[in-house]
Order: structure tokens, then sequence, then C-alpha cells
């Protein structure tokens, strides 16, 4: 598979360019993205043939077909993380929830959210590529709770790879910081920010251009790389999870092959749904993927209106807060599949400049052919949680976020699989609250209520972090980052 650019080629880069080449270097001439030129098509037989492979085996198949420059050896040992998932046979259960409706659970890794189905795998074959060019890479990840956890948790102790991890001090959970500030390795460091996320983020940026690190970098012979949710090496690995739910509803004979469903994914960066963008356009049997988005509801304003407008808009914080974004990275890729490499550019060159953009009648009609959306506020999330519950299913506030989009959007009575990206462990007060109406209690409280509530327990991985020692104790101000990170290197 060879990859090219969503904003064209400037003549300096290639052409066209590896697998391997996008994930080191992920960003492309004009400041946009790598996009796979083509993909196969896996048709019906590809999926019967899968009918009866364990999630490793279709994984394999998959990346197989797609061709990538990855040794296979590579592959196999980077899809054997899924073994450390809680069932290694089936890490990903797809389950019943309502008569049409089928959570897929991608949370089942080692920090329980669905950062992992990617970032485990990609953790190693980065660190593979890092190895065999004889180089050591510098990841640099600022993070509002869940991407922080599973970056550190997959790079941990890998050769050829640091990780500096950017998070805002008291912006997060108190299950996503401590899985961040116990991490123990000599190859990671962490750094709390007197800020908020944007702060973290912006600092990240300004670093990632700043003339004195790049060359402090250079001096110490350490390339620059992301694993940030625009990497296609996380893309790739997304690709697989929903055709193995397809595939899930056959074998328990809720489908017949053949028949289409909708996907139905809480959005934020537009990686998840991006992986069932491909997967549709590789023949997945799909009617259409329904976004769903919280408060923040860039997605669902696009893809209603054809309008990106972010002119006065602010980031506000609500009870999903992974999905608490404005600039949607992904949706680029989309941009450039519909309409091509011209428009995409001048598209979002429009949306950096001027915070805006429109779509035509025609081109909106063509999203929406493929997307539907809405978006869920936080007292309707808490309603379909306790909902749920009281059928009998334990969700989280991200997960509940398409129970929403469902009811308005999904028309046709076909199945729908609703994807759940984060255990009920990491969000507990937001869940407390809609199960019980307990109000501003912290995370430990609320674990052990819920746990009480609901006759569960709470995982071991969870419950160790809070009496973990706390190893990565440096929080400071943004100014002093830069000197903080060459210190750690
Ligand atoms: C990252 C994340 C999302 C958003 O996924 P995108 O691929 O960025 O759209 C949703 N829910 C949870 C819990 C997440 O961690």
């Amino acid at each position: 598979m060879k990859f090219i650019e969503t904003r064209g080629n400037d003549g300096i880069n290639p052409l066209e360019t590896t697998f391997s080449e996008a994930i080191l270097s992920p960003i492309a001439s004009f400041g946009g993205l790598y996009v796979p030129k083509e993909l196969p098509d896996l048709g019906e037989p590809f999926l019967t043939k899968h009918l009866g492979s364990s999630y490793k085996e279709l994984a394999s198949d998959l990346l197989a077909t797609l061709d990538i420059d990855i040794e296979p050896s590579v592959i196999a040992e980077a899809l054997s993380l899924y073994d450390k998932f809680d069932d290694p046979s089936n890490p990903v259960p797809v389950v019943k929830v309502r008569d049409d409706l089928y959570v897929s659970e991608l949370y089942h890794g080692p920090t329980r959210a669905f950062k992992d189905m990617a970032l485990q795998p990609f953790g190693v074959v980065l660190s593979s590529l890092a190895q065999k060019r004889g180089k050591e890479y510098l990841i640099l990840a600022a993070t509002s709770g869940d991407t922080g956890p599973a970056a550190l948790e997959t790079f941990k102790n890998r050769p050829n790879v640091r990780v500096v991890c950017l998070y805002p001090d008291g912006g997060t959970s108190d299950v996503q910081r401590l899985q961040m500030v116990t991490e123990d390795a000599p190859n990671l460091k962490v750094i709390g920010i007197h800020g908020d996320f944007d702060d973290a983020q912006s600092a990240l940026k300004r670093l990632l251009s700043s003339e004195s690190f790049n060359a402090a970098l250079r001096a110490k012979n350490i390339e620059l790389s992301a694993a940030n949710s625009v990497n296609f090496g996380r893309i790739i690995f997304q690709t697989i999870y929903h055709v193995h739910s397809y595939l899930e509803l056959v074998r328990q004979n809720v489908i017949t092959m053949g028949e289409k469903i909708y996907l139905n994914v809480p959005s934020g960066n537009f990686g998840n749904a991006l992986g069932g963008y491909y997967a549709t356009k590789m023949g997945l049997p799909v009617e259409k993927i329904i976004i769903a988005s919280n408060e923040n509801n860039v997605l669902t304003r696009l893809i209603n209106t054809g309008r990106y407008d972010l002119r006065g808009e602010k980031v506000v914080p609500t009870t999903s807060p992974a999905m608490d974004i404005l600039i949607s990275s992904n949706v680029e890729r989309i941009l450039f599949d519909f309409f091509g490499a011209v428009r995409a550019k001048e598209l979002m060159q429009s949306l950096e400049s001027n915070r805006f953009y429109a779509l035509t009648d025609d081109e909106t009609m063509k999203i929406q052919g493929l997307f539907a959306a809405d978006y869920c506020n936080g007292a309707e999330g808490k309603g379909y949680i306790k909902e749920a519950y009281d059928a009998g299913y334990l969700m989280d506030p991200h997960t509940a976020t398409c129970f929403k989009a469902y009811d308005c959007c999904a028309t046709k009575s076909l199945k729908t699989i609703v994807y759940s990206t984060a255990e009920w462990t990491k969000f507990s007060p937001t869940i407390a609250n809609a199960l019980t109406g307990e109000n501003d209690i912290n995370d430990i409280d609320a674990l052990n209520s819920i746990a009480h509530t609901a006759n569960i327990s709470i995982p071991k991985v969870i419950q160790e972090l809070f009496s973990k020692p706390v190893v990565q104790d440096t929080v400071i101000d943004k100014e002093n980052i830069e000197a903080e990170i060459l210190k750690f290197l």
C-alpha cells in the first residue's frame, strides 16, 4: 500500500510514500496528512473466510491484504499484545443491549479505554522501525486523559523510543492522572502543567516548531515523531475491529452475511469513525456511520449543515471529556476522499485562517449519503446511562452519547453497532451521579459506590493505582517545559 497526501504534493516531499515513512513522519505537504492511495476490495469472500477466525487471525490477514512494509514477525508481535486483554480469545466482545442495538466493547485493554486498540500494537511497530533505522525517537504527547496513559503503557521500556507526556494538572480524572504518574520506566517522562488541556497542547505545538528545541534534539541525534490519532499507524489498527464486530453479529445469528448495519461511533478526533469509513470502503456492508458528539458538537453541525464553523467557539468541558474537541483532525481525510486534494486543501486552509468553511449543497449531500450525526448533552447522557443500567448494562458517558444519536439517526430498522470507548472505571464520578444522584465525589469513592450498587468488582489494574507510588511528580509552569524535557533527554 502506498500513501499520498490530503493537500497535494509540494514538490519537495516524494509523490507517494510507504506506510513506515507515513508513520515516522506523519505530517505531509502543506501541513496535510497521509492517506492510502488505494484500498483493496475485501468483498464477501474475505468476510466469509473469516467467520471462524480469531481476532488476531482476522487482523493479520487484513493487514497482509493491505500490504504494508512491516515484516510479518513484527506484525505478529504487535498483534500478540491483544493477548493481554481481558479475554485473549475475544479481545473485543460484542454484546446485545437493546433489540437492534449491540455494543462493541473496545476497552478491555491495559488502560481501560479504546486508545489501547491501536496504541498497543502501534508501540511495537514504531519501536521496531526506530531500531531498524538505528535512530532514537522522541514522542511528544499532550493528553486530556486517555491518550497519555495508553501511549505510556505501550512505549514503556521499548528500545529507541522515549515519551514525554504533558497533562493539565487538575484537568484529568484521578484514575487518568494516576495511570500516568505511577508509570515507572527510564524512557518515560510525565509532566503536569499549570493550565488546561489547550495550554498543554499549544505548549507542545510551540515546542515542535521551536528552533532551539529542534537544534538541541539534533545535537542529541533524536528525531521527533507523534503518536496522536492523525498517525496512520493508529488508524490502520482501527479498521480491524469494525470488520470483527460485523462478523460477530453474523456469528451470533443476528444478521446474515451481506446484510447492512449502522455503525455508531462516539467521536472526537474522528479516528475511530475513519476506521469504520475505510472498512466500509473496503466493502463492509454499512448503511450509514452515525457520529455521536457531546456539547462540543462541531461534527454534528458539519454533517447536518455542511458548515465547519469555529468562529467565537470555545471548548466547553463536558462529562465525556475525551470528545471535548473543536478541531477534529481526521475529518480532513474524509474531505480528501470525497472531494480531492485541491478542495481539501482549500477547505482546511480556510478553517486554519478563518476558523470556518462551508461545503456546497452537493458536497453536503454526498457526506450525508454515508454519515449521520447528533449530539448528546450531559443530562441526556446520564439519562441513557441510568436507563441502560436499569436494563442490565453499565456504560460510560462517551458510549452514552451514541444512544442519543441512535434514537435520532437510525431511521431504518437495521441492526446497529455502538462502539464503547471506555470502561465505567475511567469516568466513575459521572456514572455514580447518573445512578445514585451522588454529587462531587472523588474517583475512589465513586468506584466503590458503583461497585457496591451494581454488585461488581473494580478491576485490579484500576484498584492498584490508588496504592502505587507516584514516581512522576513534575508539575511546572508552561514556560519551563522545554528545559524540563531537555533535562530528561
Ligand atoms: C479518544 C476517545 C474518543 C474519541 O475517539 P476519536 O477517534 O478521537 O474520535 C471517544 N471516547 C473515548 C473514551 C476516547 O478515549
